[in-house]
């Protein structure tokens, strides 16, 4: 990352807009500070993911989390898989409600299934990758289309 898009980020970020406002504070820094606006829009969207992904492993040590994981194995005591009560996790199958996940949300796999579940996922992903495909939160999917829109405008 060059310094221009580190400078352009923290010129945008002083602004503490959201949205909209915070892609045109965020073009605009990019163009004083001679960066291209692409770049800085793709680090922008990196630093928030690892900022999600920051939060969510908060969550995984609250006690909320604790909670809703004994609801979960409470109502199914084996494996939805393989049927095994041995060795029970709870997955997520999607990670748009956390942190108050609908029991729909989760699935109780044993640790065999749940190994494979996600050596599937795992191999050719990061951990942020998976959590951004799992979670795409409709706030990033709301500023991506505003920097399209965005881009599109200023380009024409
Ligand atoms: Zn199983
Ligand atoms: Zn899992």
């Amino acid at each position: 990352m060059s310094y221009q898009v580190d400078d352009a980020l923290e010129v945008a970020e002083e602004y503490e807009a959201d949205g909209l406002e915070f892609c045109e504070a965020i073009y605009r820094a990019s163009i004083n500070c001679g960066a291209d606006p692409k770049d800085v829009f793709a680090e922008a969207g990196r630093r928030r993911r690892e900022e999600l992904l920051e939060e969510h492993k908060r969550h995984l040590a609250s006690t909320e989390w604790a909670q809703t994981r004994a609801r979960k194995l409470a109502e199914c005591p084996h494996c939805e898989r393989c049927k095994t009560s041995w060795s029970l996790q709870v997955h997520h199958r999607t990670y748009v409600n956390v942190p108050r996940e609908e029991m729909s949300d989760l699935e109780v796999l044993c640790r065999l299934c749940h190994e494979e579940e996600h050596g599937r996922t795992f191999e050719k992903e990061t951990e942020a990758e998976r959590f951004t495909r799992l979670c795409n939160p409709p706030g990033n999917k709301e500023i991506a289309e505003n920097i399209r829109r965005m881009l599109r405008a200023k380009t024409r």
